[in-house]
Order: structure tokens, then C-alpha cells, then sequence
């Protein structure tokens, strides 16, 4: 472990590894532990077709934008030692690399709150990997090469699902025999680090609003909701795995699980072929036939493209009343991600289907992105940028530092 002093000279790696893509922070940790800013941030995307360097400065200037098609060899572990040689070339010589933090989607019934990593961690992550096969896989191979490439670098994981772990059972038992549940078939919840974010923000910023209830849509290109009570997750859209809950860019969401035994029987479909018909061809791209990308939808004059937004508002809003139901109550609505931030028209339509909660925007505030976007009278809705990057920082600083670690 380190010690605060040497912490205070020197910066972190916050990486978020995919299938095709890693996206990648750098921090400078400044004194006093806990506190972090970041360097930089970019990420090396289409990976295995076209792969490209992009990154900016934390002022907004580019730092990089360049073809690294050349050195793809198709896989993301292949080019990790690469950009992370690139990485700590453009850090400031006074500020060497002391540790790296990742966000890794799934940390199962034992991984509850953010870990370094030892073998006993990998073993763990490597156990999990059934439970998200799509996502784990990724994130556990970038701390593998990450350990093989730099041994000396300490480590630390953080987990989409571990800010759920203090919803009550009643919110996180499907109605399933019980030796099924207790073999770890559950309600995880994801989305974990940008609700943390969020529960983090009202808490400094608005601490009476925190201190209530208040529905989060963290609504991206994969959407989730959560009710969060006094900055406790209560109960979450989300629930085993990534698809349950409202439709996202191409997964489908809630679906009744008689379509899956439906599909199975009349089209002969395996798990690999409805795992890619629910994560990569459902949701806004499935019902629209056109895009994944909310901005395309809303211009299109398709009908299958405005069924595909109509959809979306209304189980959003489906999904903010069944949760104000779950922590009794609501005292506020907060907006976040690509969509919640930037998505204007569907914040308005979601907000429209709940009026007869107390729920009403303000329409020149809406448009301008204010921080509260209400009407006066109204329930507060507010729209907080999220950031993940930051808490996984955080976490990172404080379990890196002698003393704080466990
Ligand atoms: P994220 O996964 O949080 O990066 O969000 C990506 C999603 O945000 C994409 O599906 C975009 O369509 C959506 N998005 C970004 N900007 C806007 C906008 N101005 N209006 C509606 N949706 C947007």
C-alpha cells in the first residue's frame, strides 16, 4: 500500500474496459487523500475493425486522435501494455502513475464494495464471470494484463452492483424457488458507481433532498432507475442482469420470461441466439428498426421511430412511479447520463406521464439544462452530469492509502 505522502505526488488510471473498446481517465491526486482531478481522458475504440486513439485534456483540448490500426491485433488485452505506455508517457513527469482503479460491471454476493485486487479478488472475479459474461470477461482480462505488465502497480475494482448491496430483500427476491435464489439468481442492480455519484452529489450539495426520496434515471445508451432513500439504494430498475428493467439502446428491457420459453420452442433458439436477439438487436433499435441513438429517433418521422421514443418515455415513467412505491414516496426526480442529461424532449415526454404525481417541468429551464428543471409547485426535478470515472477515484485513492485500506 502506499502512504498519503507519496500519494500526494502522483496521479491514478481509471479504466473502463468493453469488448472493443477501454475508456481511460488519468488523476491527479492532490493533497489530502480522497481529493482527485482529472489529467486527462480519451479512449482506444473499434478495436478488432478500425482501432483509434482519441483523448483530450481536462481543458478540452486534443490530445490525441490518431489511427491505431496498425497495431490492432483484434483484442483488447493485446493493446492494453501499448496504451498504457502511451498513458504514462503524457502524464507529467512529477506525477508517476501510483495505481489503477477499474470499473468491472459485476461483483457478485461477496464483492460489495470496491476491492484491491489480490489473487483471492481475481479467483472471486473470475467465479463471477457466468453471472455477466458479456462484461466481466473484459474487465477482468484488463486487471490480468495489467498485473502481468506492471506487478508493482496496486490495483483496485469497483463494482457496478455494489451500491445496491443495501436494498432490502423485499426489493431483491424474484418470486422463484427459493434454492434457486439463494444459488445467487437475485436482483443485483448496476449502475452502481453513477447512483454512488449522484447519492454523493445531494449529499453535498443538496442535503435535504438527499436526506429523502429520490428516483435516479440514469438513462444512456443502457438505462437503469433507482429509488434511493436518505443516499441508501433502496430498489432499482435493474435486476440479475443488464436487460431487466426499461428498454435500452438494443436490449430489450422488462419482457414477460413466457416469450423466452415461446422463442425457444417455436424458433428453436439457443441461449447465444436470444442473448444476442435481447442485448445487441431489442430496445430502441429493435422496435424502431432504424438506431440505437435517441437523437436519430427524435428526428425521424418514421412511425416505428416514434413508437420506439413513446415506448421509452412511458416505461421510464412506469418505472419512476413503481419505485417511488418501493422507498414510499417521492421527494424528487433527478436526470442523468447521455440521455437524461442531453435529451431535452425526453425528459418533458417522461415528466408528461407524471403529472398526476406533482411532477411538472419548467419548459425554458428544461431547455436550458438547468440544474432544476421544475416548475415552481413542482416535485424538484434536477439534472446532475454523472461521473463514474471520478468515483472509482475515489475509491482507489482511499484504499490505496496505508491505514485506510482493509
Ligand atoms: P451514454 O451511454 O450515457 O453515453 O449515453 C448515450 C446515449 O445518449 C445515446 O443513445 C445518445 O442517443 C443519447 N444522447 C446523447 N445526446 C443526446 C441528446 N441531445 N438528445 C437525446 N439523446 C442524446
Amino acid at each position: 500500500m502506499l502512504d498519503t505522502t507519496s500519494l500526494n505526488r502522483g496521479s491514478l488510471l481509471v479504466l473502463n474496459s468493453g469488448s472493443s473498446s477501454v475508456k481511460f481517465t488519468a488523476f491527479r491526486v492532490g493533497a489530502g487523500a480522497g481529493q482527485v482531478a482529472p489529467l486527462f481522458s480519451g479512449q482506444l475504440a473499434g478495436i478488432g475493425t478500425d482501432a483509434r486513439l482519441s483523448a483530450r485534456s481536462a481543458d478540452g483540448d486534443v490530445i490525441a486522435d490518431e489511427s491505431w490500426a496498425k497495431r490492432d491485433s483484434g483484442s483488447v488485452p493485446a493493446l492494453l501494455p501499448g496504451l498504457l505506455a502511451w498513458i504514462e508517457g503524457h502524464l507529467p513527469a512529477d506525477l508517476p502513475l501510483l495505481g489503477a482503479g477499474h470499473r468491472v460491471v459485476h461483483g457478485g454476493r461477496n464483492l460489495h464494495r470496491p476491492a484491491v485486487i489480490t489473487d483471492e479478488v481475481l479467483e472471486e472475479l473470475e467465479r463471477i464471470i457466468p453471472l455477466a459474461p458479456l462484461h466481466e470477461p473484459q474487465n477482468v482480462a484488463a486487471i490480468e494484463v495489467l498485473k502481468e505488465s506492471r506487478p508493482d502497480l496496486p490495483q483496485v475494482a469497483c463494482f457496478d452492483t455494489a451500491f445496491h448491496h443495501t436494498q432490502p430483500p423485499v426489493c431483491s427476491t424474484y418470486a422463484i424457488p427459493r434454492h434457486l435464489s439463494e444459488a445467487g439468481v437475485h436482483r443485483y442492480g448496476f449502475h452502481g458507481l453513477s447512483y454512488e455519484y449522484i447519492a454523493r452529489y445531494l449529499g453535498e450539495n443538496l442535503p435535504d433532498l438527499a436526506q429523502g426520496r429520490v428516483v435516479v434515471a440514469h438513462l444512456g445508451n443502457g438505462s437503469s432507475l433507482c429509488g434511493l432513500k436518505n443516499g441508501v439504494s433502496i430498489d432499482t430498475s435493474m435486476g440479475f442482469s443488464v436487460l431487466e428493467g426499461v428498454p435500452m439502446g438494443t436490449r430489450c428491457g422488462s419482457l414477460d420470461p413466457g416469450v423466452i420459453i415461446y422463442l425457444m420452442r417455436k424458433y428453436d433458439m439457443d441461449a447465444d441466439e436470444l442473448e444476442r436477439l435481447l442485448y445487441h438487436q431489442s430496445g430502441l433499435l429493435g422496435v424502431s428498426g432504424v438506431s440505437n441513438d435517441m437523437r436519430v429517433l427524435e428526428e425521424s418521422d418514421d412511425p416505428h421511430c416514434k413508437l420506439a421514443v413513446d415506448l421509452f418515455c412511458l416505461r421510464v415513467a412506469k418505472e419512476v412511479a413503481s419505485l417511488a412505491c418501493s422507498i414510499g414516496g417521492l421527494d424528487g426526480l433527478v436526470f442523468t447520463a447521455g440521455i437524461g442529461e442531453n435529451g431535452k424532449g425526453i425528459r418533458a415526454r417522461i415528466c408528461e406521464h407524471l403529472d398526476w404525481l406533482g411532477i411538472r417541468l419548467d419548459p425554458e429551464r428544461n431547455a436550458a439544462r438547468a440544474d432544476l428543471v421544475s416548475a415552481e409547485g413542482s416535485l424538484p426535478v434536477r439534472v446532475i452530469s454523472t461521473n463514474e470515472e471520478f468515483m472509482i477515484a475515489l475509491h482507489t485513492v482511499d484504499l490505496l492509502t496505508a491505514g485506510v485500506a482493509d
